[in-house]
């Protein structure tokens, strides 16, 4: 028995071994991918509806990752492990950095938009978005940059009077905060009040259902909670007339999902921007 633990033991060394193997590889692609400049942040429309009109009033960042032979990956495949061996803080940072230049892009085409970026709790943790944030604004003084982060209830389980600081303080520069998933994590509703969020996204497991006749569901609900709260809603997943005729009959401030658009490249979302002004 104790020759079988011991070989168990040694397997398991093993698998650990090729796990850490397969995490520095990682770090090491990822690292390159970043010199290299292989990613790109596409932008998904946020949509909302006046005087019966459809209007791009934001547009939701998401990064791919391209590599040189044109394979695309999507962040499940990359931002989870660089959330783990630590390249999220030089991505973020380029994030940042990618958003001011996507900003400035856009204000030439006449695009005056609010944009978000997703933001992970790594991030806010060890102040690094902070203090990047800090610098591109005092770098970009005159760019009247309308900025959203998007965060998730995960910041919850850190720190909550350290993150409730570092927020406010994005805040006070003049970033909107926008609570990401909402209703898939651990938040009870006196969070909502103690963290100084302007907006409430809809997960789309809510919206999912939201149309469909005899089922009970939350969406309803949620945004009449974010409304005592003064929060604006944001519904994601939105991919059917049904559920947009739905959202605005509710009063959801702001859509987003297939139905308007997938995240598109730069050039293609200004094609589809200036689309939708005439
Ligand atoms: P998320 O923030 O919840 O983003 C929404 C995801 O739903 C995106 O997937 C988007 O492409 C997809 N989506 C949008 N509309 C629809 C729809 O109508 N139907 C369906 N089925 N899907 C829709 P994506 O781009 O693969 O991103 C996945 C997740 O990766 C994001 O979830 C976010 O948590 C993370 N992520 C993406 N970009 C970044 C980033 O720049 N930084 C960080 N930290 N995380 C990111
Ligand atoms: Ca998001
Ligand atoms: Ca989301
Ligand atoms: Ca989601």
């Amino acid at each position: 028995a104790k020759e079988a633990g011991k070989n168990r033991y040694a397997f398991f060394s093993e698998e650990i071994d090729k796990k850490n193997h397969d995490t520095l590889d990682m770090q090491t692609q990822l690292k390159s991918a970043l010199d290299k400049k292989e990613f790109r942040l596409y932008l998904q429309p946020q949509v909302s509806s006046q005087d019966g009109k459809y209007v791009i009033t934001g547009a939701e960042a998401l990064i791919r990752w391209r590599t040189l032979d044109g394979k695309i990956y999507t962040p499940d495949k990359f931002i989870p492990v660089s959330e783990s061996n630590g390249m999220i803080i030089p991505i973020g940072n380029w994030i940042v950095d990618e958003i001011f230049r996507i900003d400035k892009l856009l204000k030439e085409q006449d695009i005056d938009i609010k944009l978000s970026i997703n933001v992970s709790s790594k991030q806010l943790e060890d102040n690094s978005l902070l203090y990047k944030i800090k610098d591109m604004y005092q770098n970009n003084a005159l760019q009247r940059i309308n900025l959203v982060i998007e965060i998730t209830e995960s910041i919850l389980l850190q720190d909550i009077d350290k993150a409730i600081e570092v927020l406010n303080e994005i805040k006070s520069m003049g970033i909107g905060i926008s609570l990401d998933d909402f209703g898939t994590g651990f938040s009870s509703l006196s969070y909502l009040t103690r963290l100084p969020l302007d907006y409430i996204k809809i997960d789309k497991s809510f919206i999912d259902d939201f149309a469909k006749p005899n089922t009970t569901n939350l969406t309803a609900n949620i945004i009449a909670i974010a409304k005592t709260l003064n929060l604006k809603t944001v519904a994601e997943g939105v991919e059917t007339l049904e559920q947009v005729n739905k959202l605005i009959e509710e009063k959801c401030d702001q859509l987003q999902g297939y139905y308007f658009n997938r995240p598109l490249d730069i050039p293609d979302f200004i094609e589809y921007a200036n689309s939708m002004k005439q």
